[in-house]
C-alpha cells in the first residue's frame, strides 16, 4: 500500500515502542521518515537503516530532546533542510514517573509535563510556520485513555495527557483555516516491552478491566496514525480517536 507515498513525517520517539511502530508503519506506506530519540542512539540508526533498505524510502534518525524548545527547533531546521518539507508532525515522545500524589516530587511532576506536554507545544509551535506556509500538514499527537479517565500513581502522566487534547483542539481551531489539521490518538494499554515484562496473572486481570480482553499492540495504533496523516482524513480535525479495545 502507499497511503503516504510523497509524504515527509517527523515522529518523535521513534526508537522505540509504539513510536518505532509509527515509524516503520509510515515507511511501509512510502513515507519518507525522519525520527527521533533521546538515548538509543543504535536502535534508532538501526531502524534508519532497515526501513530505507525494505522500503526505499528515505528514513533518518535525530538525538533530540523533545521537552527542550531549543532543541525543537534546531531539529525542524535540520529536517526541513535534509528532507525539504515536513507533511506530518506525530507528537509521540513520552515518559512515566508513576508515584502516588502525596509522595510525588517537583521532579517528577516537571519531567512529566516537559516530556509529555511542553514536548507537544515545543514542536508543533516551530513546525506550524513551514506548515502555514505550505498551507498543508497533520499534527497527530499521542495522548492516552488515561487523559480521558485519570489514574491513581499517574496524577502527572494524566495530567499532562489530559492537556494534550486541549492543545490538539485549540491548534485545530487556529489552524484548520489554513489547511491544518491536529487530532490526538488515546491509546489503551499496548504492548510494550514494559507489559512484555508482566507475568501471566497480572496481565490476565488487566485483560479482565479489558472489554476486548487483551492489550493493544503498536501497529493498531500506528494504523491510526496511518489514517490520521494520510487523505483518508482530510476532513477529520480537532479529534480524539481511541486506540483502547473499548476501555475508555
Ligand atoms: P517507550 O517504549 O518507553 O518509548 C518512548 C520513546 O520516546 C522512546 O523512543 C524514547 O527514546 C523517546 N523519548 C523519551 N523521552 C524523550 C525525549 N525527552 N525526547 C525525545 N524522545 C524521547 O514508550 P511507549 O510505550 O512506546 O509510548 C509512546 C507514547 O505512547 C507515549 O507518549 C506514551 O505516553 C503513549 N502511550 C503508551 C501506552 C502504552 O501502553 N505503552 C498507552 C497509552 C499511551 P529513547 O529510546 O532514546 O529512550
Amino acid at each position: 500500500m502507499s497511503l503516504l507515498k510523497g509524504k515527509t513525517a517527523l515522529i518523535t520517539g521513534g526508537s522505540r515502542g509504539i513510536g518505532a511502530a509509527i515509524v516503520s508503519r509510515y515507511a511501509e506506506e512510502g513515507a519518507d521518515v525522519a525520527f527521533t530519540y533521546l538515548s538509543s542512539e543504535e536502535k534508532a540508526n538501526a531502524l534508519a537503516k532497515e526501513l530505507a533498505g525494505k522500503h526505499g524510502v528515505k528514513a533518518m534518525a535525530y538525538r533530540s530532546d523533545a521537552s527542550d524548545f531549543a532543541q525543537a527547533a534546531e531539529l525542524v531546521k535540520a529536517v526541513l533542510a535534509e528532507f525539504g518539507k515536513i507533511d506530518i508532525l506525530v507528537n509521540n515522545a513520552g515518559i512515566t514517573r508513576d508515584n502516588l500524589m502525596l509522595r510525588m516530587s517537583e521532579e517528577q511532576w516537571d519531567q512529566v509535563i516537559n516530556t509529555n506536554l511542553k514536548s507537544v507545544f515545543n514542536l508543533t509551535k516551530h513546525i506550524a510556520r513551514p506548515m502555514l506556509k505550505a498551507r498543508a500538514g497533520s499534527i497527530i499527537n499521542i495522548s492516552s485513555i488515561v487523559g480521558i479517565t485519570g489514574n491513581a500513581g499517574q496524577a502527572n502522566y494524566a495530567a499532562s495527557k489530559a492537556g494534550i487534547f486541549g492543545f490538539t483542539k485549540s491548534i485545530a481551531k487556529e489552524i484548520g483555516s489554513r489547511g491544518i489539521r491536529c487530532n490526538a490518538v488515546a491509546p489503551g494499554f499496548i504492548e510494550t516491552e514494559m507489559t512484555e515484562a508482566l507475568d501471566e496473572k497480572t496481565k490476565e486481570n488487566y485483560f479482565s478491566n479489558i472489554p476486548m480482553k487483551r492489550f493493544g499492540t503498536g501497529k493498531e495504533v500506528a494504523d491510526a496514525c496511518v489514517f490520521l496523516g494520510s487523505d483518508l482524513s482530510t476532513y477529520v480535525s480537532g479529534q480524539t480517536l481511541s486506540v483502547c479495545g473499548a476501555l475508555s
